[in-house]
């Protein structure tokens, strides 16, 4: 039985994969320091068979009795209002703690996942974006801070793969959404569909006119699964080509919701990407995967949860 440690567990796509590796059979040892996970989202696997939860922060050096197969380094802040509010900490998580990560990678001769970003384009020059590129990125802008970290996570699983031939794998992830994302997250598809269940103002950033593709979370989990499985050494993109502007998005949300709220408009944040899209190519090719899940249907699905979520909200209000 493969056992895997997910750093950054109790997290959104942590905490979905935790659930999909435990159901192929894995133990799975989460590790997560809970400023942006929650214990929400593991309460169910407490006490299941071959389920661990340590509260650590993996930026510390970390020690784990027993032998581990994978190691999955899904711990960082990852949303834009995330990361502006904990800029030290990203840029630890994204260094430092991959370094510790891949520290113990090499102690067990795990195998090692990175979970980086299609962020490392930057606002991209080359569209869509394919892993041969370099990308566009402000390193003393106010994303640098996970862009830049997310870039050092890279380069510091190369070199570990070259110079101490860790088994390394670097997943691109690119817009995610789904059940367990956080209402107060600030990512545009949490925020569209709960100011639209509560009827208020939908705040679109700029004219709405700068694009995003949108990757259901089960979608984005089986790919990042087979990468894992895989013997890709060098970065895969895993996202939805589907691309539309956010101002289509608002429209979408609008109508699937039925709600009244309108659309307003606030100032674009400082270097918010224009455009945004993967070449998916490689992980076809390789992986032999495709997302399946349409953008109505996804929306569908993370609509119910987050009815859920505001009515508990409230209740415990
Ligand atoms: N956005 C928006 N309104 C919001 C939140 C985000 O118009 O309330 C826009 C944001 O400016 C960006 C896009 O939606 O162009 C996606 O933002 P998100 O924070 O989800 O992540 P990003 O893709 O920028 O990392």
């Amino acid at each position: 039985m493969p056992r895997t440690l997910i750093a950054g567990g109790a997290g959104f796509l942590g905490s979905h994969l935790a659930d999909a590796l435990l159901a192929r059979g894995h133990d799975v040892i989460c590790v997560d320091n809970l400023i942006t996970g929650s214990m929400k989202n593991i309460e169910h696997l407490i006490g299941t068979d071959g389920f661990t939860f340590y509260k650590w922060d993996v930026t510390n050096y970390i020690h784990v009795p027993g032998p581990i197969d994978n190691i999955l380094h899904f711990a960082s802040p990852a949303s834009p209002i995330d990361y502006l509010r904990l800029p030290i900490q990203t840029l630890k998580v994204g260094s430092l703690g991959t370094h510790k990560a891949l520290g113990l990678a090499k102690e067990k001769a795990a195998r090692f996942l990175l979970a980086s970003t299609s962020e490392v384009y930057g606002d991209p020059l080359i569209h869509p974006q394919k892993e041969d590129y370099w990308g566009n990125v402000n390193p003393i802008g106010p994303r640098g801070v996970y862009d830049e970290a997310k870039r050092f996570a890279e380069a510091m699983t190369m070199a570990y793969q070259r110079a101490h031939g860790v088994e390394t794998r670097i997943v691109r992830i690119f817009n995610t959404y789904g059940p367990r994302m956080r209402i107060e997250d600030g990512r545009v598809v949490s925020t569209f569909v709960s100011q639209a269940l509560r009827d208020e103002p939908i705040t679109v950033f700029g004219d709405g006119g700068q694009t995003r593709s949108f990757c259901f979370v089960s979608d984005e989990v089986d790919g990042i699964i087979r990468l894992l499985g895989s013997d890709a050494t060098t970065p895969v993109n895993i996202g939805n080509p589907s691309e539309m502007t956010v101002k289509q998005l608002a429209e979408r949300v609008i109508e699937l919701t039925g709600s009244k709220s309108e659309i307003v408009h606030k100032e674009l944040p400082e270097d918010d990407p224009k455009v945004r899209k993967p070449d998916i190519t490689r992980a076809r090719t390789i992986l032999g995967w495709e997302p399946k899940v349409a953008l109505d249907e996804g929306l569908t699905r993370t609509i119910a949860y987050f009815k859920e979520a505001l009515a508990s909200e409230t209740a415990s209000a």
